[in-house]
């Protein structure tokens, strides 16, 4: 009995209590915390628990985090989202590897769009997706081959030959791979779909509806017209490469934005950018800006051909528009909340909302005289970058940071 008292007396049983826990895992201390999909934009830091964002709010105990970050003078955002890069490794030839080129650079979601087709899309899945660390969704190609047959050296596309295109095939891979593909993709220009372009639109329309998902159309250097490509999308569809140069653009011979394009943004049809290597003109966006039409998201299009230039990343593509006058919360804006909106990515992507999941990118917005070239080698001498400085995916900082971390627990 006396012995029972004295287990129970204060000051015994707190010395049988293990050491107490960090209430956080992780702190990200100080930046200037970007999250559009809440409109904050403030310093602050992000507490990180679990692999879920825990609280955001000024002056956190640091002494409450297992590692902490110190992110002063630097930009904290939700993980990236890329709606169009171009990841299939080994099989398309303009694939690249994911992982150096998005989740190192502060893209820790992405949307390959079109590598793979109903043929290729297991192998995608299978060494791909399932792989990489950056988190890889699919716009499945209308083509059977998806992008299999198009390079430099061999420059005819999936689409020449029209019995390539197959809803059937589409819908069912569509059907059993639901949880990673997020809609259709068709490409659309002369070499790579000759004049079959309206015929294999409506044959990517057929697949799109039948499963209830967007479908995103690489315009530019069509056989037929841009009015008559967008005259055929619907309210979530998507333009990529909207804002090129040449031919086959939104804008007419007099730099006005067609009424077909207007009204299609109206109906709610989304002009994503996709820079690429031949899609993105400073000048089609600088007479495109001050008629009020935007992108309503801005994607780097990265692959092979221009990953060592101009387009390197989706960081320089967002310095682009900041030099275009965009502001910073705008620039963030179309490469996290409103290309999660987009697309039926999982809940919380793109988004810093407490309780989702705790991807975040730290950059640094340094100034300097920076030399930013477009898609037809036009170039413009820009005041700010984004340079990547960590990825946070899943509450885990990944390997490439080059910011201090204070604390490793
Ligand atoms: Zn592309």
């Amino acid at each position: 009995m006396r012995r029972r008292e004295f287990l129970c007396s204060a000051g015994f049983w707190p010395a049988l209590q293990p050491a107490q826990q960090p209430a956080f895992d992780l702190l990200i201390r100080r930046g200037r915390v970007i999250d559009p999909s809440r409109e904050f934009s403030a310093e602050a830091d992000v507490a990180i628990r679990s692999g879920r964002v825990a609280s955001i709010a000024a002056g956190l105990d640091p002494a409450q985090a297992r590692q902490v970050l110190d992110a002063r003078g630097m930009i904290v955002t939700p993980g990236l989202v890329d709606l169009h890069v171009h990841v299939y490794d080994g099989v398309a030839p303009l694939g690249i590897p994911a992982d150096p080129n998005c989740i190192a650079k502060g893209v820790t979601t992405v949307l390959d769009a079109g590598s793979a087709g109903a043929h290729t899309f297991p192998g995608f899945r299978q060494y791909v997706i399932r792989i990489v660390e950056t988190r890889v969704y699919a716009l499945l190609n209308i083509s059977v081959v998806g992008q299999a047959t198009l390079s430099t050296d061999n420059p005819h596309g999936e689409l020449l030959d029209l019995r390539y295109a197959n809803p059937k095939l589409a819908i069912r891979t569509i059907e059993q791979n639901r949880d990673v593909i997020l809609g259709v993709k068709i490409r659309l220009s002369k070499n790579i779909a000759g004049e079959n372009d309206l015929r294999a639109l409506g044959l990517a329309r057929e697949a799109a509806d039948a499963v209830g998902l967007p479908l995103m159309v690489h315009i530019g250097g069509t056989h037929s017209t841009v009015a008559e490509i967008v005259s055929r999308l619907k309210k979530g569809d998507v333009i990529t490469h909207s804002f090129r140069g040449g031919d086959g653009g939104i804008l007419d011979g007099r730099d006005r934005v067609l009424p077909e394009v207007r009204k299609a943004v109206e109906r709610g049809v989304l002009l994503d950018v996709g820079h690429g290597a031949g899609s993105f003109s400073f000048r089609t966006a600088e007479k495109t800006f001050p008629q009020g039409v935007l992108p309503g998201t801005i994607s780097s299009d990265v692959h092979q051909f221009n990953v060592n230039g101009p387009v390197f990343d989706l960081a320089t593509t967002l310095s682009k528009f900041l030099h275009l006058g965009l502001s910073l919360e705008e620039v963030i804006r179309r490469a996290t909340s409103n290309p999660a909106k987009a697309f039926a990515f999982p809940s919380g992507t793109g988004s810093l909302a407490p309780g989702g999941t705790a991807d975040v990118s730290v950059f640094e917005l340094r100034e300097g005289r920076w030399e930013f070239v477009d898609a037809l080698g036009d170039r413009r001498t820009g005041k700010l970058k984004l340079i990547p400085m960590a990825t946070v995916k899943g509450g885990r900082l990944y390997g490439n940071a080059v910011i201090p971390v204070v604390r490793s627990g």
